[in-house]
C-alpha cells in the first residue's frame, strides 16, 4: 500500500495545453496531467504521480518474479569495456545505441543498455559446480540506450526502466523449464496490469538457440511493429517471422490471422551457451567435467507499458488508469469553503486512509470545474464529491472514472462500498 496525500502538498501542476515540442499523445497527457517532466527528446523525470504508476507496476513484476525463485539483484549502469570486448559487443558497428564514457585516467566505460556480459562475468564468482545451478536473478533499473528516434514519448527512451531477468541453467532441458514458467509469469504480469486483453505472446525469429524468441506485443495504433494474430490462440506471429514454416510449425493458416499495429513491452530469449562460452562462464557437472552454462534473458519495458497505457487507456479528458496501478484509487474533492463541509472531507479523508485505502484528497481552494477537470486528466479510478449538492442528495457522489454513472451514497457507508468495488484492497 502507498501513502495517502493532500493535493494541496503536491507541487506538480496541470496543463490545460500540450507542450509543443512534444508529438506524442502518451507524453502530451502525461506532461499536462504532471505525470512526468521532460528533460530532452526520450529522456523523462518521473514526478510524484508518474512514480507512484511506475513502482507499482515494478510490484507487480517483482511479485512474479519472486514466484519463479528469482532474486533481485541491482547491477551497475557503468560498465567496463573488458567484458563487452569478449562478446564482441563493445563494437560500435555490433551495438549502435552505446553511451560510451570515460574516467579521467582515460578508461573506457559503457552506460548499461543491458546486462548480459556484466552479469555473466560476476556469475563466474559464484557459479563452479553443478550444486551451484540453477539460478535466476532480475534487476529492475534505469538502461540507457542512444536511440535514433526517440519521437514516441516514454514508449521509446534514451534512458527508460526495464526489469531484466536472467537464469543460468545445467542443460537445454533444465532451461527449457524455466523459460516456460516465465512466459506463464509474463502473461500473469500483462493481465495484472490491465493488458491481458490487448496483449499477444508473438512468436518472433529467434536467433540460434530455439526456433524463435517469443515477445509480448501489446495493441496500439501508435506502435511499431505489426503483428498478425490468430484471435483463436490469443497468440501474434511477428511480420519478420511470418512465413510459411512458422505458420505450419503453430498450426495456423494464413488467412485466420489479422495484421495489428503493436508494441514491444517485453520479450524472452534463449540465450543457449552463447554469452558463457564467450566470458568462459562453466561448470563442473557430477561426473568433474567442466560445461558451459546454458543461458536465458528476459525484458519488460517498465516505462514503456506506463507509455502504452497512457496511450490506450485515456479518453478526451485524461487517463482511465487500471485499478492494480493508478497513482492512487480513490480521488476524493471537496466543494466550497463551508467550514462544515471542509471539516467533513477531512474526516472522510482519514476515514478512508486509516482503512487502507490510497486516497488523493483534493483539499485546494480551487473552482469545481478546476477540480473536475484535473481528476479526469488524473484518471484516478473513484471520484468522490463532497459538495452542497451532494449532501443535498444524502451523503457524497462517487462515481467511476470509466463510466458515466453519479450515485449518491451516505457518508458513512462510503467506506463499506469502495472496500467492496477496490479489487486490490
Ligand atoms: P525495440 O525493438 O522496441 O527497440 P528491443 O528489441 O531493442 O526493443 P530489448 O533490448 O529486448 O528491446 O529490451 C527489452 C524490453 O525493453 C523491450 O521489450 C521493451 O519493452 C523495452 N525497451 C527497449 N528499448 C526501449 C526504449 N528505447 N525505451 C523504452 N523501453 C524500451
Ligand atoms: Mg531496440
Amino acid at each position: 500500500m502507498m501513502a495517502s496525500m493532500k493535493q494541496s502538498q503536491l507541487f506538480t501542476k496541470t496543463r490545460k495545453e500540450a507542450p509543443r515540442d512534444e508529438e506524442a499523445r502518451n507524453a502530451q497527457l502525461l506532461i499536462r496531467a504532471g505525470f512526468i517532466h521532460k528533460e530532452m527528446a526520450g529522456v523523462y523525470d518521473l514526478l510524484p504521480l508518474g512514480l507512484r504508476v511506475v513502482r507499482k507496476i515494478e510490484n507487480i513484476i517483482r511479485d512474479e518474479m519472486d514466484g519463479l525463485g528469482a532474486l533481485e539483484i541491482q547491477s551497475s549502469a557503468l560498465q567496463k569495456k573488458e567484458a563487452w570486448e569478449q562478446s564482441g559487443r563493445w563494437n560500435d558497428e555490433i551495438v549502435d545505441n552505446w553511451f560510451k564514457t570515460e574516467l579521467k585516467s582515460g578508461q573506457q566505460l559503457g552506460l548499461a543498455f543491458t546486462h548480459e556480459e556484466a552479469i555473466t562475468s560476476m556469475m563466474k564468482s559464484f557459479i563452479s559446480s553443478y550444486r551451484d545451478l540453477p539460478i535466476a536473478v532480475y534487476d529492475i533499473r534505469t538502461i540507457f540506450r542512444n536511440e535514433e528516434r526517440a519521437k514516441s514519448g516514454l514508449m521509446r527512451g534514451r534512458e527508460f526502466n526495464w526489469k531484466a531477468l536472467y537464469s543460468f541453467a545445467r542443460s537445454k532441458e533444465e532451461h527449457d523449464t524455466f523459460y516456460e514458467k516465465v512466459k506463464d509469469a509474463y502473461l500473469r504480469i500483462y493481465e495484472k496490469l490491465g493488458l491481458g486483453g490487448s496483449t499477444y505472446l508473438t512468436y518472433a525469429l529467434g536467433g540460434s538457440f530455439s526456433p524463435y524468441s517469443h515477445e509480448f506485443q501489446t495493441l496500439s495504433e501508435v506502435g511499431e511493429d505489426t503483428i498478425y494474430i490468430s484471435d483463436e490462440q490469443h497468440i501474434a506471429v511477428n511480420e519478420e517471422a511470418l512465413n510459411e514454416e512458422v505458420l505450419k510449425d503453430l498450426s495456423l493458416s494464413r488467412e485466420e490471422l489479422r495484421e495489428a499495429k503493436a508494441v514491444e513491452v517485453g520479450n524472452i530469449f534463449s540465450l543457449g551457451e552463447k554469452f558463457s562460452r564467450a566470458l568462459n562462464l562453466t561448470f563442473k557437472d557430477e561426473n568433474g567435467t567442466e560445461q558451459f552454462v546454458y543461458m536465458g534473458s528476459y525484458g519488460i519495458g517498465i516505462t514503456r507499458l506506463v507509455g502504452v497505457i497512457a496511450e490506450t487507456m485515456s479518453d478526451e479528458r485524461g487517463f482511465i488508469w487500471p485499478e492494480s496501478i493508478a497513482p492512487f484509487q480513490v480521488h476524493l474533492l471537496v466543494f466550497g469553503e463551508n467550514d462544515t463541509l471542509r471539516i467533513e472531507a477531512e474526516n472522510l479523508y482519514h476515514d478512508l486512509k486509516n482503512a487502507g485505502i490510497e486516497v488523493l484528497y483534493d483539499d485546494r481552494s480551487a473552482r469545481p470545474g478546476e477540480k473536475l477537470a484535473d481528476a479526469d486528466l488524473f484518471g484516478i479510478p473513484y471520484r468522490v464529491v463532497l459538495s452542497e449538492r451532494s449532501k443535498e442528495q444524502g451523503g457524497v457522489e462517487l462515481k467511476e472514472r470509466k463510466g458515466d454513472e453519479v450515485e449518491y451514497i451516505a457518508q458513512d457507508r462510503l467506506l463499506a462500498e469502495l472496500q467492496q468495488r477496490i479489487e486490490t484492497i
